[in-house]
């Protein structure tokens, strides 16, 4: 599919399943309380489900079929959907930060990586376990999604960079920022089974993060 079907596609399946399609002309779209910048993001609050696209993002194809993923996580009510939305625990505890029902780990994360507040070590791993795990079942999802799809789809490579992407989540309770992932695809396998995701990261993987000057 070409660059414009694919938008039409996810037209088309936004319209069909009451979700918002927003989209920006840059290579980025802001979301969230701490105005992040990503390639996309599907997200429900309350009624309304909301899907996000930079049309200008690298691997924008790839990505509105990762959104679409969440979006069909989030439809299905599947657990790792669920798991990542804060309890009513950690709604209370979490109020004074401005975050509020429909809220979810990812954001709590953003909000800690932005020096807004500390947190423990516990939660860190908590955090950080829901917020991979739902990123790992969408990309699998999108593997088979984009091989269906994708006329020049190689799920080798993307198995590398969906890897490189799922383990920065445990880059970012060591080192507080975001990795710029894409350094880090060529140290992962292109496929699911070889890595223990949950394990903390590695010397040898904190140095491929950090790798300069390649992207
Ligand atoms: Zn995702």
């Amino acid at each position: 599919m070409g660059r414009s079907k694919i938008l039409q596609y996810a037209e088309k399946f936004c319209a069909e399943n009451d979700i918002k399609l927003v989209t920006s002309d840059k290579t980025y779209i802001v979301h969230g309380k701490d105005k992040d910048e990503f390639a996309g993001f599907f997200f429900q609050k309350g009624n309304e489900k909301i899907l996000g696209i930079a049309l200008k993002a690298k691997y924008y194809r790839e990505t509105i079929l990762h959104e679409m993923n969440h979006a069909l996580q989030c439809l299905e009510g599947a657990d790792v959907w669920h798991n990542v939305y804060l309890t009513k625990a950690e709604l209370k505890r979490f109020k004074k930060y401005g975050y509020e029902k429909d809220d979810d780990t990812t954001d709590v994360l953003n909000g800690w990586a932005n020096n807004r507040f500390e947190l423990d070590e516990k939660t860190l791993k908590n955090f950080s376990k829901r917020s991979l795990l739902v990123e790992l079942d969408c990309e699998k999802r999108t593997v088979e999604t984009c091989k269906k799809m994708l006329k020049s789809f190689k799920p080798e490579r993307y198995m590398q960079y969906a890897n490189a992407y799922i383990r920065s989540y445990r880059y970012l309770i060591k080192a507080r920022t975001w990795a710029t992932y894409t350094n880090a695809v060529d140290f992962y396998h292109g496929n699911f089974d070889e890595i223990d995701y949950l394990s903390p990261i590695s010397a040898e993987e904190i140095k491929a993060f950090e790798r300069t000057g390649k992207k």
